[in-house]
Parts: structure tokens; sequence; C-alpha cells
């Protein structure tokens, strides 16, 4: 019997900032009808060959969904893959704005997210009309937006950028130009900081990283002394000035790989730690808590996509990322000034 909420819904973060019924899916009445018996795993292998199907996983994704992937990466990697894949269809086990991404990257395929209220909290609350209001008073700025964004925002952006790249997208920028970053106020702080450039920042923030506080991380830190901090650029500047190394999830995996350290404090969410349990199998992750309740701070988001989903979008082929091909090309526009940078 499957459950009418996922296991690890966190309520009281949706209920806190989204309300708890736009989290749900209209399609768990769906799960309820999959044969018990049926070897998910096997069905869904099977059907990505017959239909010409790559499943690619973001790294917050349940180890169970990353183990069915063909690619498993962070936004960069399968923004990249993405446009590499050639593939018929392209299922993506991620949030709403990386399908959007790899269907503005591969307007030929079909691209299907297996829960379509996988939104993101950053993405979903910097909407287009706001934004394009928001920048009517930064005439003549250049426009850098984080690629968790909409294909609305993207249009309105001159060059897209991930966290693994986004020093070098802002360093890109001739030294006279005035820069707008959005919509992470965090990442656009610390990389601001990185580079010495000033920017105007528009104030969105993630949920997830938004819930790790400088006094907990503090406490960590004493609490298991010899632990490196690794944090991504999303959690909040005073967060990251105490960090030994801050990074997208990639680098943050590329650093533990290398690292003689065999303790890690992890400042991200912590889908992660399947991935690095699996390069340092002798180190333990620390996630990084974030109420005396819960010891990590898990994306409401990402963890909608299952096994069960991925065997009904397969089969029923959606719920389907769809845009209006005037809207793909603007935002491709930004996209591949990101690509062609080849950062
Ligand atoms: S972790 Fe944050 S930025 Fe990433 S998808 Fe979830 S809400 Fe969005």
């Amino acid at each position: 019997m499957i459950e009418d909420r996922p296991a690890n819904f966190h309520p009281e973060i949706a209920e806190r900032n989204f309300g708890v019924e736009s989290l749900y899916s209209t399609c768990y009445s769906d799960l309820n009808s999959i044969d018990s018996d049926l070897d998910l795993t096997s069905e869904i292998r099977r059907m990505c060959v017959e239909k010409r199907a790559i499943i690619l996983a973001h790294y917050y994704q349940e180890p169970m969904v990353q183990d069915l992937a063909d690619i498993v990466g962070d936004s960069l990697q399968l923004a990249i893959e993405a446009q590499k894949a050639k593939a018929d269809v392209i299922l993506f086990c991620g949030v709403h704005f990386m399908a959007e991404t790899a269907k503005i990257l591969n307007p030929n395929s079909t691209v299907i997210l297996p829960d379509m209220d996988a939104g993101c909290s950053l993405a979903d609350r910097c909407q287009t009309e706001i934004f394009r209001e928001w920048l009517k008073d930064y005439p003549e700025y250049v426009v850098i937006s984080y690629i968790n964004c909409s294909a609305g925002v993207k249009a309105l952006s001159d060059i897209i950028c991930t966290s693994s790249n986004a020093v070098s997208v802002v360093s890109s920028i001739p030294a006279n130009k005035k820069i707008v970053f959005a919509p992470d106020r965090h990442l656009g702080r610390w990389v601001s900081r990185q580079t010495g450039r000033k920017m105007a920042l528009y104030p969105g923030f993630c949920i997830v990283h938004g819930l790790f506080t400088p006094r907990r991380t503090a406490a960590m830190k004493a609490r298991y002394p010899e632990a490196k901090l690794l944090v991504h650029p999303e959690c909040d500047l005073l967060i990251s000035a105490k960090a030994d190394f801050v990074g997208s999830t990639a680098a943050m995996l590329n650093f533990v790989a290398k690292d003689t350290g065999n303790a890690f404090i992890i400042g991200t969410e912590p889908g992660i730690i399947y991935q690095m349990q699996k390069l340092r199998p002798d180190a333990e992750f620390l996630p990084i808590p974030v109420d005396s309740r819960s010891n990590c701070s898990i994306c409401p988001y990402m963890r909608l996509n299952t096994v069960e989903k991925i065997y009904l979008a397969l089969k029923d082929m959606k719920p389907e990322i769809t845009l209006d091909e005037s809207l793909r090309q603007r935002a491709l526009k930004p996209m591949e000034a990101m690509l062609s940078l080849g950062c």
C-alpha cells in the first residue's frame, strides 16, 4: 500500500512556506493501481530501451532514484548531459526548472518529470512578471540568473550561471558593466565576495539551505572539531564564511574524493551524502541539523519523485514539460551564453 504522502515529506516546511495542498501531486491515486508484484526497476529499464529514454537525476534525489538513473549530477552537469542526450525521451528526476531547462536545450525530445508538483522555493518565488517589474529599477545592467529559475525568468536574462560556474560567469562580465544577480541572494553575496564585484541582488532564497543557521553550524563544528565543514553557496554568508570549503554539489564531491580528512559536516541537502559515501566509504558525513527534531534539511520538492512515479511517468509518458517555442528560444540564448564560456 502506498502512502498518500511521501514518507520523508516535511509538512512543517511545506505548511510554513507554501501551504500543504500546493505540494501534493494529483496522481497519488494512480500509484495504488500499480501491481505490487511488479519488478519496477526491471520494468523501468525495459521501457527506457523500448522508448529510447534516458533518466537524469539530481544528487538530491533518493538513493533508489539515483541508482536508477543513467546520469546523476548537479544542475550544470545535467544541463550539459541533457544537451548531449539526443534521446527521444528525457525523464528528469529533479525539479520543474531542471526539466524545463532540459526541454529548452532539447526541443525535439519528450521531457517528462515524474511529479509536476516538484517545484523549487527559489524558482517559484521569482515569478516572471514580478521579476520583469523589479528589473525596471536596473536599466542597462547585465542580468545574470542562477539556473534555478523558470524559463520566463531565463528569457529576461543575459546569461545563466550555476553554483559551479557562477564565479566564472560573473568574472566574464566587463568591469565597467553593472550586474543584477537573481534569484538567490545568498549565492549572489558569496559570488560578490569571491569576485569583488558589487551586484544588485534579487531577494530570493532556498528554503532548504535557508534553514541552516550559523548557531547550529557552529555547534556542529564545536562538537566535531576534526570534521571539515563543507557548505553550498546557497547558505547564508555567515555560514559560508566559516566553512573549510564552499562549492556546488559536484565540487563538494570532488573535495571529499581528494581530501585526506575522514569526517565532514555537510551543509546542503543530504541526498548528496549517498554519492559521498560511495566515494569515501571510510569517512563519516554529518548533516547539519535544522532543529531539535530533524537531523538534516531535506528538499520536500526533490523528494516527490519516487520509483513508482518514474514507472508511471514512463508508462504513460506524462507529466510532460511543454514550452511555447518563442519563450524557449528566448530562454535558450542566455543558456547558450553560459555554455559557450565552457566553464
Ligand atoms: S534544494 Fe532549494 S534550490 Fe534546490 S530544488 Fe530544493 S528548494 Fe529549490
